[in-house]
């Protein structure tokens, strides 16, 4: 601990106080792992909050971005000249692209490309409202906080973005009821992250992608979290029929490297003129020279098999702990590599987190109550065995310390 106590308290002393902070000071990472800086080693299963898919300091993106600072970060003017870099990434997102998704700007985080499709679809419907769903997170800049439908991030901001409205997930008939001439586009993620991992209603995606095009109102599909394999396929909604209007990535686009996306039909982009949107960094091209080594990495190791077949080794194992922890866990759920287990008690789920930290494991809990596992996308099946096991040790202490609580309780009492 002797070396992290000077960093721990220059960041206590410092550091805007928004974080309830773990006290580990993390100085490295490969692959899964993470060392801390007194070389304490632990497996990572929330690759940075669903960032980094390749694992830590993989050579695809150190090279990419060593290559790339080399030649150029930031050009001339910006997005206003040209970009080889750039050209190359978007030819790429052709290729992977829902449909009809022709047109692309980028941005440093999801928050500001959710911002910026919100903002460019009320000006091309010239309509007003925004149409969201409870428990979603689309950010925390002021118009996606108000886009977001948990309380918790957006009370505290009033008064908020006006003419936000917020209806159930899966909830169809509301989405319905809520559509009107009002109504510039509907925010949604294909699976809610942030709001404990929920997954959609079978057809539920797709019929609000056909309410949406009735009533003349876009759609923005957020896939920040869900996005490049994280649940298997490079986009949650590949396969299924949803069309939307614009769509929104960041988080495991470039591995690390702080970069997003939105991208927008042809005809989205018909309605918009130049000067309706920018940004210093929009397109630089260190950031798109990143992500277009991480997207071909992630298409040349086809690396749908792995989130699938680890994925499910993964759930299953979650499942058997359910089996012999009912008491503790509620449900196991989740898609690909982004799953989660909902603890019964939220003072249990902080007990698991910090007795997995004990044992060298990383989770991420949410809600309160959902911990969430969503390492790199290329972990190998012993790696997530090695965490598994470790979040089984760190389960079967706190069930046990349950245990012997429980007893203790009902002896005193007789
Ligand atoms: N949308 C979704 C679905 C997210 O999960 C997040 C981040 N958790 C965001 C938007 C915001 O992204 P960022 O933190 O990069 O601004």
């Amino acid at each position: 601990m002797d070396k992290q106590r000077k960093t721990i308290a220059i960041e206590d002393a410092h550091f805007a106080p928004f974080f309830n902070k773990t006290l580990v000071s993390i100085e490295r990472g490969e692959g899964i792992y993470v060392w801390d800086e007194d070389g304490d080693k632990y497996v990572d299963f929330t690759a940075g909050w669903g960032v980094t898919c390749l694992g830590h300091a993989h050579p695809v993106i150190t090279e990419a971005l060593a290559a790339q600072s080399r030649k150029i970060m930031q050009n001339p003017n910006s997005g206003i000249t040209y970009s080889p870099a750039r050209a190359k990434l978007l030819s790429l997102l052709m290729e992977i692209l829902p449909e009809g998704l022709t047109r692309v700007f980028f941005s440093n985080s999801g928050a500001e490309a959710n911002d910026a499709s919100i903002k460019l679809a009320r000006k091309a419907t010239g309509r007003l409202d925004v149409i969201s769903t409870d428990l979603s997170f689309h950010g925390r800049t002021i118009s996606t906080a108000s886009a977001t439908g948990q309380a918790k991030h957006r009370d505290k901001f009033k008064p908020l973005m006006p003419n936000y409205r917020f209806v159930p997930f899966n909830d169809l008939k509301a989405v319905a009821g809520a559509l009107d001439s009002e109504v510039a586009a509907v925010i949604l993620e294909p699976i809610q992250g942030e709001g404990g991992v929920n997954l959609p209603a079978e057809g539920y995606l797709e019929a609000v992608s056909a309410l949406c095009k009735r009533n003349g109102s876009y759609l923005i599909i957020d896939e920040v979290q869900t996005g490049f394999c994280r649940t298997g396929p490079m986009f949650a909604i590949d396969g299924i029929n949803v069309k939307p209007d614009f769509f929104t990535l960041a988080k495991g686009i470039a591995g690390g490297f702080p970069f997003g996306a939105f991208a927008m039909t042809e005809e989205v982009s018909l309605r918009l003129q130049k000067g309706d949107h920018g940004g210093t960094y929009c397109g630089n091209p260190l950031g798109c020279a990143v992500a277009y080594a991480v997207i071909k990495h992630l298409l040349e190791t086809d690396i749908r098999k792995n989130v699938e077949s680890v994925g499910s080794l993964i759930y299953e194992n979650l499942k058997g702990l359910q089996q012999a922890h009912p008491a503790i866990i509620r449900s196991v759920r989740g898609k690909g590599l982004l799953l989660a287990m909902e603890i019964e008690d939220p003072q249990i789920a902080v007990e698991i987190l910090e007795k997995s930290l004990g044992v060298g494991l990383f989770v991420n809990l949410t809600q309160g109550n959902v911990i969430r596992v969503f390492p790199a996308l290329n972990i190998q099946k012993e790696e997530a065995e090695e965490g598994l096991e470790l979040l089984k040790k760190a389960v079967t202490i706190v069930a046990a310390s349950r245990r012997e609580v429980y007893k203790k309780t009902v002896e005193r009492k007789s």
